[in-house]
């Protein structure tokens, strides 16, 4: 095992390195990760070298394409540890991913007096699919609260998966908490009821390896752009027995056996049925890039950054922990580097507009977790979110600046803002 190099891994980003006018502190991994240069040369070689459609000519370009574009979905199978390649379907991001369960499973097969349960730390993209889905069959949605450290509180299963439960989505990680969901026992509690699974894996991904075997849960999504991938690429993994019995989501191209006017129009086999029309091919052999480049680095990896990330988070917890006037959305360290606090006496976008003067990109607002900021108490939070990409410097520089912003005794002149940047 040899030891995780921050600083040589930080040079494969341009977007970090190459700012002009002022250095770049990207606190805003949660959103969307920067890009390393493999992912970025995958994309023009793709379409330089081998740009075809998929799946459909029998000239050699195509072969090539379809080629790269399946190796992709071997690849993510293994990162998965998914049972069958058929298991692993593409779209467009999680939140497609679960639009397309909502409506391939849920409408077939949730109705009238059935419970969809989620947890309060759901992203919206994991709430208002299901809140349509309840509408339109009738289904009531119901919520496992947080504990006092933030996680899905494993004493209230009982009280709210009963036998009425037919699904239970959950997220592994808060895009604001950074809290991992004990989700081993959410998924063993909803099988004791006969309930389906769906786990948001959308920023657990980066940070953890996921064996979907091992959870046994029955869904499990998320996005490529959250894992040093290109945007616009998502996967889907589902159980084989479930998608078999599911009916497609989008249909057209690509996603049929036969079409007739005459006879019924039959489907393509799994994966194809559920990848109507053609799909983002740059962009899944760019996300296979991502995979490679990324291989040493993961949790599995022979240069993990696992503890790297996690030295890293605490090291900026207890920093902003100690600056008296920020209050922590939960007082404990995070499980991934997402910490998000509010400042007394301080609007959070003003927070966040100043923080990025200095060239410090952060996120403020409800994180599109609105029913969680209620369920706080707040109207919104400011949300750091770092990568192992990001230094120890970088963190200093942060609480420096955030500091000098709180209190105006700190010099916070342009010469002060000059020297800081330099620093
Ligand atoms: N779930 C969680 C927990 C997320 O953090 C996000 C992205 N912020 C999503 C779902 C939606 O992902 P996407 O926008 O890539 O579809």
């Amino acid at each position: 095992m040899s030891r995780f190099e921050p600083n040589s891994f930080r040079q494969h980003f341009p977007v970090i390195n190459n700012q002009q006018d002022q250095k770049l502190v990207y606190f805003d991994n949660g959103a969307t990760t920067q890009k390393p240069n493999a992912v970025i040369e995958s994309v023009s070689q793709y379409y330089q070298c081998i740009n075809a459609n998929v799946h459909r000519a029998s000239h050699q370009l195509s072969a090539k394409s379809t080629l790269a574009f399946e190796k992709a979905r071997e690849q993510v199978k293994q990162l998965i540890n998914a049972n069958d390649i058929k298991e692993v379907i593409w779209t467009k991001g999680t939140t497609e991913s679960i639009n397309l369960v909502c409506q391939s499973y849920g409408d077939s097969y949730l109705s009238a007096g059935d419970d969809i349960v989620l947890t309060y730390a759901e992203h919206h993209a994991n709430i208002v699919p299901w809140q349509l889905l309840a509408k339109r069959v009738g289904a009531t949605i119901k919520l496992i609260p947080l504990d006092k450290d933030g996680y899905a509180d494993i004493n209230c299963l009982d009280e709210v998966i009963t036998e009425n439960c037919k699904l239970v989505a959950c997220t592994h990680v808060s895009n604001v908490l950074g809290k991992k969901n004990p989700i081993e026992a959410v998924i063993a509690k909803a099988k004791s009821v006969g309930a389906v699974t769906l786990i948001d894996g959308a920023q657990a991904i980066a940070h953890f390896t996921v064996d979907v075997q091992a959870l046994d849960c029955d869904f499990y999504v998320f996005s490529a752009h959250k894992l040093y991938g290109p945007t616009g690429v998502g996967v889907l993994y589902g159980k084989r027995a479930l998608l078999e019995k599911m009916t497609p989501y989008q249909s057209g191209g690509e996603m049929i056996k036969t079409v007739s006017f005459n006879d019924e129009t039959t489907f393509n086999s799994l994966p194809f049925k559920f990848e109507a029309g053609t799909p983002n091919i740059a962009g899944v052999i760019a996300f296979a890039s991502a995979l490679e480049f990324l291989q040493p680095y993961l949790p599995s990896g022979k240069q993990s950054f696992s503890a790297y990330e996690k030295q890293l988070t605490k090291y900026c917890y207890d920093k902003l922990v100690a600056i008296d006037t920020l209050d922590m959305l939960f007082n404990s360290v995070p499980d991934i580097g997402v910490i998000s606090f509010t400042v007394q006496g301080h609007h959070n976008h003003d927070i966040s507009t100043a923080l990025d003067s200095y060239g410090i990109a952060v996120r403020a607002g409800h994180h599109c977790a609105m029913p969680l900021m209620e369920y706080l108490g707040v109207s919104g939070c400011i949300r750091v979110s770092l990568s192992p990409y990001n230094s120890f410097d970088e963190v200093d520089y942060f609480i420096y600046i955030l500091k000098s912003i709180l209190s105006p005794a700190v010099d916070n002149t342009a010469s002060a803002k000059q020297s800081a940047a330099n620093n």
